[in-house]
């Protein structure tokens, strides 16, 4: 897998500045390869690559990551972002009834996937009318049949008087049918022939031109490998769809197809299909195949814990600092930002046990005090946020006029700094904890 075939990468270069072109080049040649066997197609794979390049290259140096952990990171990122683009949902006509046709070759799982989406559509309290239209295969009728018995949907199938032999004859009859029975959704399963050829793709046009679909839905066998993208576009030309399915993912490819597909053809997976029973279908979940074609759930977890155990060791520095008196304003500025992040001090207060009394100090609470400090802070030098006994009275003049505000507020900002500062080593050193004493105002 391709963490194996990482850790010859993975020589640890933690808390190296930052990542040098080298450790990326040696990153993305891993990635190409576990891509490539994981069958995208090769144009998909390069330019894939070539973005991911330009992110990490730009990206911001990580303390918790080494610099091939951080590339993987990133590479997630972007398959998960390309594979799941805006997950889209099925989109159903204002009148009714919906049409939605599937498209694909042989043995795609066509059949089986009407069935699946006719019960999932089912459960969510449509209506669906399953319609046969292939009638290329001499099964293939009963085999829907049979499919929507056990999904519990009904199935307009060619009879007498309805355009026996001509799948675009039943097709545009069944509309017709949906509409007097009142079914809100058609669901229309085609004919596939083993390879594209011309003929079927023209029968599954006129079908298409018969009932204007609101959805094409192309359904593409995952363990297609290297033939998604020529199958993929030659749907695309001949047929046009607006979704992909993605079948047989109980299967042991490694999901390349999918990236394949969306990439070359930008419609998005919609569904996925992992087995022969009607329950084994559900949404399109980019993660979970991204996850797949790089063959790194494990490794993705390390880096999570790694991201997770670095917080903890720089709320453990921060700790350490507060005890032994060594806290700046930069340190205080940072802790600052981190907790305002989590939203607005307010919101987060109200959170507190017992702070129902506090409601009306609370509302008074102004977040623009905190926008001045943190403003006053940013005007002062990188010398003077360590170091705040160093800012004399020219350098309080200096910073008052860079961040607007008056002498007096930095005056108050660093008095009450050095308050704070001398009482936490005070509370730590009361505690029995931090850094042995040593006053360093
Ligand atoms: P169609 O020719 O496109 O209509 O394909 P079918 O629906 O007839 O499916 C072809 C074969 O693939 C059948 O044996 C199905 O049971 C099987 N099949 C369909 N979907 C899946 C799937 O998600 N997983 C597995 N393992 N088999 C599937
Ligand atoms: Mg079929």
């Amino acid at each position: 897998t391709l963490s194996d075939r990482l850790t010859s990468v993975l020589t640890n270069l933690r808390g190296k500045g930052r990542l040098s072109d080298a450790d990326i080049d040696a990153t993305a040649r891993e990635i190409r390869i576990a891509l490539l066997e994981a069958d995208v197609a090769l144009p998909v794979v390069r330019s894939f690559i070539k973005g991911v390049k330009e992110r990490a290259k730009g990206a911001e140096v990580s303390q918790a990551l080494n610099p091939a952990q951080q590339v993987i990171k990133i590479v997630n990122e972007e398959l998960v972002t390309v594979l799941g683009g805006e997950t889209r949902r099925l989109e159903f006509a204002k009148t009714p009834p919906t049409v939605i046709m599937l498209a694909g070759l042989q043995g795609a799982g066509k059949t089986t996937l009407a069935g699946k989406l006719a019960k999932w559509l089912s459960g969510q309290g449509h209506t669906p009318l399953l319609v046969a239209c292939d009638l290329q295969r001499p099964n293939a009728v009963n085999q829907l049949q049979v499919v929507g018995e056990r999904a519990g949907v009904p199935v307009y199938a060619p009879q007498p008087g309805n355009g026996v032999g001509d799948p675009v004859e039943v097709a545009r009859n069944s509309i017709e049918e949906a509409r007097r029975a009142q079914h809100d959704v058609v669901l229309v399963d085609t004919a596939g022939r083993l390879g594209v050829d011309e003929e079927m793709m023209k029968q599954a046009a006129d079908i298409r031109d018969a009932i204007t679909p609101d959805e094409v839905l192309f359904v593409l066998d995952a363990m297609i490998g290297q033939d998604a993208v020529n199958t993929a576009e030659a749907f695309r030309d001949g047929v046009g769809f607006s979704g992909v399915v993605l079948t047989k993912l109980d299967g042991d490819a490694r999901g390349g197809a999918a990236l394949s597909v969306r990439e070359i053809t930008g419609q998005p997976i919609m569904f996925a299909s992992s087995g022969e029973k009607l329950e084994d279908f559900d949404l399109f979940h980019p993660d979970r195949m991204a996850n797949r074609i790089l063959g790194m759930g494990d490794m993705l977890t390390l880096i999570e814990q790694a991201e997770q155990a670095f917080d903890q060791e720089q709320a453990e520095k921060a700790a350490e600092k507060l005890g032994s008196g060594q806290l700046t304003l930069e340190d205080f500025l940072e802790q600052m930002q981190a907790v305002r992040r989590m939203g607005p001090l307010q919101n987060l207060l109200g959170m507190l046990p017992g702070a129902g009394q506090m409601k009306d100090q609370l509302a008074n609470f102004d977040e623009k005090h905190l926008d001045r400090i943190q403003a006053i802070i940013r005007g002062m030098t990188p010398a003077e946020r360590a170091d705040p006994k160093i800012i004399n009275a020219s350098r309080r003049q200096r910073i008052a006029r860079g961040s607007g505000v008056t002498v007096s507020d930095i005056n108050d900002l660093v008095n009450r700094f050095f308050e704070a500062r001398k009482m936490m080593q005070q509370m730590a050193g009361g505690f029995g904890f931090g850094g042995g004493g040593g006053g360093s105002k």
